[in-house]
């Protein structure tokens, strides 16, 4: 069986070690096997990124750009192959895994513009013939840790903008679904990066807590669940690493009487079962305010509901795919029978979907959950999954107050035609990433990608201008080049 195995300083290796099946969602077939990397496979990694260091540092940022528009252009020539990679083993359709790609290849565009973002920061005559500035120094060999749900997409928020600051970088993506992830990294290779400067190891635990451990790694994007976001932060802080670490989510949307219900409706049918409610930015819940405005919410969206199309990965008919694992469909599923369990109505129900040719998919139909309220642990847990609940309140207060008490603050999104509202909705709402009748409000690359609360543990956001500061050290240094004659004497007050 096909094994994916790793790239190491520039080649590709499979060190013969513990594997794991990779299936195909849509069939729940085993289609390859993954290599797992043992700790001196991933050391390997380290070795070679650490080696290629000083020469990659000391590239200009110009030449280090140059690599990321080639790299640009392969990933736009490769479309195809990678939506085809990304829907045979995460499951997602190839409209869906195109626009994953775009939003990552965006990411790319943004790195080219490394000599502008790393331009540093300049003072004249700070004092007598002084001159001061600073500049952002790369930090050595840093690692990233990713996520099934979005193979291409968040590999690329981390290592375009690394390495192009001069980092080397190890990469250790999901080991569900590997394939395209490696693709893309093979790509940058041709692109003209040095052997060395990005690395790939697939792995589970053993590789991650070796990245976490070794010193030689000196910062980790982590993006995932919360519980593991958690361990990676506290254990990468204890060792001394600089962390960043986001987390899952449990994204609310206010919908307000004046809404254009219509449009909200349209919104939130895509905002929820878009990839099978398998992104960190899915609305899982909507939040309506007044009887009238949740009658309504729930009548249109059923009917919305009535064309929603789950099936395999290579129909391009189809709105969304499986979920990723049976466990996981099983655990969807679960969620659904707790909430009716402890009263809630399932209004449409996807728990026993009929995927023709497909039966033994990971399949998990649209489903839509009415009188969901916050003790429900269907309400209080991420599902993960193509459910959208909802919470009936009587104001836009109570229904803030949800949002705010809740442990996760990563997207929120209010419809409403008040600017007032809205406006206020922003400014109060715990939440970091906001949107006003925009139901995914993903930033573009050239803004960063965050969350609040149990969302992100640490201080920089992910991609965009807070990756220059994550992936580079300040330095400021200040210079005196004493004009002959005019010598100083000895000073002991504090220089000012
Ligand atoms: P996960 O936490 O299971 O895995 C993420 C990574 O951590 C993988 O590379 C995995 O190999 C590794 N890992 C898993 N268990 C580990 C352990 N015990 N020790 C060390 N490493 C371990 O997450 P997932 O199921 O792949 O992805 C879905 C989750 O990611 C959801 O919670 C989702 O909300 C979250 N997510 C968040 C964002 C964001 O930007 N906040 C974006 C995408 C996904």
């Amino acid at each position: 069986m096909n094994i994916v195995g790793h790239l190491i300083n520039g080649e590709m290796c499979n060190n013969a070690e513990r594997t794991q099946d990779i299936f195909n969602p849509s069939t729940g077939e085993v289609s390859k096997q993954v290599a797992l990397a043992s700790t001196a496979t991933v050391e390997e990694a380290i070795a070679a990124a650490k080696a290629a260091f000083p020469a990659w540092r000391n590239t200009p940022p110009a030449k280090r750009a140059q690599v990321m528009f080639r790299f640009k252009m392969l990933l736009e020539q490769n479309v195809d192959k990678i939506c085809a990679l990304i829907g045979e083993e995460h499951g997602k359709i190839s409209h869906d895994a195109a626009g994953e790609l775009q939003r990552g290849i965006e990411n790319v565009e943004y790195a080219c513009g490394a000599p502008e973002l790393l331009k540093g920061e300049h003072s004249k005559n700070v004092g007598p013939n002084i001159d001061s500035w600073s500049e952002f120094q790369p930090l050595g060999v840093v690692a990233g840790i990713t996520p099934f749900n979005f193979p291409a997409m968040v590999p690329l928020w981390m290592y375009p903008m690394a390495i192009v600051c001069g980092n080397c970088f190890v990469l250790k993506p999901s080991e569900r679904d590997p394939s395209s992830t490696l693709f893309i990294a093979q790509l940058l290779q041709e692109a003209g990066l040095p052997n060395g400067v990005m690395n790939v190891v697939n792995g589970d635990k053993e590789a991650v807590d070796c990245l976490l451990g070794h010193d030689d790694v000196k910062a980790v994007s982590f993006v995932g669940s919360t519980s593991i976001a958690e361990y990676i932060y506290s254990t990468a802080n204890a060792n001394g690493k600089r962390c960043q670490a986001l987390g899952g989510a449990k994204n609310h949307a206010i919908v307000m009487p004046d809404a254009d219900m219509d449009n909200a409706v349209n919104q939130l049918v895509g905002a929820a079962f878009g990839s099978s409610g398998e992104r960190c930015m899915a609305l899982s819940v909507a939040v309506a305010v007044g009887d009238n405005a949740a009658d309504a919410l729930v009548s249109k969206m059923t009917k919305a509901m009535e064309n929603l199309k789950v099936g395999a990965y290579c129909d391009s008919g189809n709105d969304f795919g499986p979920v990723i694992t049976s466990q996981h469909q099983q655990k969807v599923v679960g969620y659904i029978n707790s909430a009716e369990e402890q009263g809630a109505k399932v209004v449409v129900d996807g728990r026993n979907p009929q995927v023709e040719g497909f039966a033994n998919g990971f399949f998990v139909g649209g489903t839509l959950i009415d009188n969901v309220t916050p003790e429900m642990v269907s309400y209080k847990e991420e599902i993960f999954g193509p459910v959208l609940q909802v919470v009936r309140v009587d104001t836009m207060e109570q229904a803030m107050q949800l949002i705010n008490d809740h442990e996760y603050g990563n997207g929120t999104c209010i419809f409403t035609r008040d600017g007032e509202a809205a406006r206020y909705f922003s400014d109060n709402i715990q939440v970091g990433m906001v949107g006003i009748n925009v139901p995914l409000p993903v930033p573009v690359s050239y803004h960063s990608f965050g969350g609040w609360k149990r969302s992100l543990f640490g201080d920089l956001h992910a991609y965009g201008p807070d990756a220059v500061r994550f992936y580079t050290k300040r330095k400021t240094i200040t210079q005196r080049w004493p004009s002959a004659g005019v010598r100083e004497g000895a000073q002991f007050a504090f220089p000012a």
